[in-house]
């Protein structure tokens, strides 16, 4: 028996865009079978609709319980045209084929989340046979398409108006069909293991499984997949304009460079620089150039073949900087039409990437760490400061209330035990001069990296611009007033006063650090005797 005219079934909770679909199916040769709600609806705007009722022999019952499950709907949809075994009993007991499955499920998910809702009310909207009718569509998907989702009805009027739907397309909607009613079945046991069992389900959904060049080291393998629920800014929807394609370390520092910006929140056209999960340079600038080059300067020896992120469309001025600098990557909302030029000649390997949703703030409450046996789940750490309690005699002037912002969310960004010491290179634009990251200790971050290197990548300031035009006082003298106008900030309490004493020995006078140290006295006396102005914050920002 050959069947010219086709058959779809409908049964749809979601009911948009529903009616013209249905229609574009009848123009093409389809007969349309529906379920109650979904048969008024149709019918209602002028379609002619076959109720299941019709197919079956049975009505519709026990409150829509059992509306479809039936062999004469089932064995429609699933058997085999090719077999004549299969269409023989087909032949026998009346059954004819269902070549288009259109469905969507009742809406469990919307309706758990209401206030209230009770158990009765979540185990009714669980629907059977819905996920039966996908299940069955999707096993025999060479023969029968299934639609799940009313974003793909047009992709489907497209392929049937150019003659047929491909077997690509199909098997695109099968998977899909799967993947729905696995998530949909999982929502039911997150629900239902929270109210009944009170315990927790944790479920993701990641796909694509990139292949990356290697891991963290050659001899590892590495994949990236995406975060398909993501609606924040999203590193598998950046656009790579040029450049060898991403490592497994480049993901991991690109997104230290998104948070470090992101974080910062400046108006101003700001720029961080990242090597090994770590912002080195940092800096707000009145223009892009002016932020780029200050940045650089806050660590010019770390940023060979480091990460930039910018928070603007990157220009020409900026791209002429990177004439005879080794980068890596650069991140940016938007790349002007000549800058991209620029760079794509400066090198083949340097990648360029656009992130146009850069702007979004991040969707995702919580941050996730993987561990032996297990996976760590925490809300994000957001803000700054908790409160402002200038604890010492010394006192902290209001004029210092960005520099310290500034200061304070380079340190959230950098790895534990971290401190920044930050400058205000040009009134109301900073620079990160120094930092410290990544130490057992807390006073080495402070006398043997942050201190050291901020009076370091001075001296080339200092050099630089003295060769252009003398300057009237010597490096130290420099060193000593500029020092002396800089914020330090530390991501967690001191648990003696040493890193004050260090602090102090190398010149610096303006402190944040959360406190809650059990010898926060110690801390606050040892500071009065040298003349520091400390501020405790009551925010701590571990980043490990
Ligand atoms: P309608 O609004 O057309 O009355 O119902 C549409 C909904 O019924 C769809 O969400 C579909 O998944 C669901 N459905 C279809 N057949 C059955 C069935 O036999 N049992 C149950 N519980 N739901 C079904």
């Amino acid at each position: 028996v050959i069947f010219l005219v086709k058959r779809a079934l409908i049964s749809v909770s979601d009911k948009t865009g529903i009616v013209d679909f249905t229609k574009t199916l009848v123009a093409h040769n389809f007969e349309i079978i529906s379920t109650g709600g979904t048969a008024k609806t149709l019918r209602e705007a002028g379609i002619s609709v076959m109720d299941i009722s019709d197919v079956t022999g049975f009505p519709e019952m026990m409150d829509g319980r059992v509306k479809t499950l039936h062999p004469k709907i089932h064995g429609g949809i699933l058997y085999l045209r090719d077999n004549s075994q299969h269409v023989n009993q087909a032949g026998t007991h009346g059954i004819s084929p269902i070549d288009m499955v259109v469905v969507n499920l009742y809406p469990f998910k919307e309706t758990v989340a209401k206030d209230g809702v009770t158990l009765n009310d979540a185990i009714e909207n669980i629907d059977i046979g819905g996920p039966t009718l996908l299940r069955a569509a999707a096993k025999n998907y060479t023969f029968v398409t299934v639609v799940c989702d009313p974003a793909d009805y047009s992709k489907i009027e497209n392929e049937l108006k150019a003659g047929e739907i491909t077997l690509s397309l199909k098997e695109k909607l099968m998977v899909k069909a799967f993947r729905h009613t696995a998530d949909y079945d999982g929502a039911i046991d997150t629900y239902l293991s929270r109210t009944l069992l009170q315990e927790k389900v944790k479920r993701f959904s990641f796909v694509g499984g990139e292949k990356l060049r290697y891991g963290e080291n050659w001899h590892q393998d590495a994949s990236f997949y995406k975060d398909v629920r993501c609606g924040g800014p999203s590193l598998s929807n950046a656009t790579q304009l040029h450049g060898k394609e991403l490592s497994y370390n480049n993901y991991i520092d690109i997104d230290n460079a998104l948070l470090t910006l992101k974080d910062l929140n400046s108006e101003n056209p700001s720029v961080v620089i990242v090597k090994h999960n770590n912002p080195c340079g940092l800096a707000t600038g009145k223009t892009l150039k002016d932020a780029f080059l200050a940045a650089w300067d806050g660590d010019p020896v770390s940023a060979f073949g480091s990460i930039i992120c910018v928070n603007r469309i990157f220009d020409v001025e900026t791209a002429k900087c990177l004439e005879k600098k080794f980068i890596e990557i650069i991140i940016a909302p938007g790349f002007d039409k000549t800058a991209l030029e620029i760079l794509k000649n400066k090198s083949e390997s340097l990648r360029l990437l656009e992130l146009k949703d850069f702007e979004k703030p991040y969707d995702n409450e919580f941050t996730y760490k993987h561990v032996t046996g297990g996976l760590l789940e925490q809300t994000r750490d957001i803000g700054l400061f908790e409160k402002w309690d200038c604890v010492t005699k010394a006192q902290f002037p209001d004029s210092k209330s960005g520099l310290s912002k500034f200061a304070m969310s380079a340190c959230k960004c950098i790895k534990s035990n971290s401190i920044s010491i930050a400058f205000e290179y040009e009134s109301g634009y900073y620079m990160l001069l120094g930092m410290g990251a990544g130490q057992p200790n807390r006073v080495d971050s402070i006398r043997k990296l942050g201190a050291p290197k901020a009076c370091a990548n001075l001296k080339i300031m200092y050099d630089r611009m003295n060769a252009v035009t003398p300057m009237k006082i010597s490096f130290d003298e420099y060193k000593t007033q500029v020092f002396s106008e800089c914020v330090m900030a530390s991501d967690a309490f001191f648990p003696f006063d040493d890193s004050v004493v260090y602090a102090s020995e190398a010149g610096l006078k303006y402190i944040l650090s959360p406190g809650g140290s059990i010898r926060d006295d110690e801390v606050i006396a040892t500071a009065n005797r040298l003349g520091v102005s400390l501020v405790f914050t009551g925010m701590r920002h571990f980043l490990h």
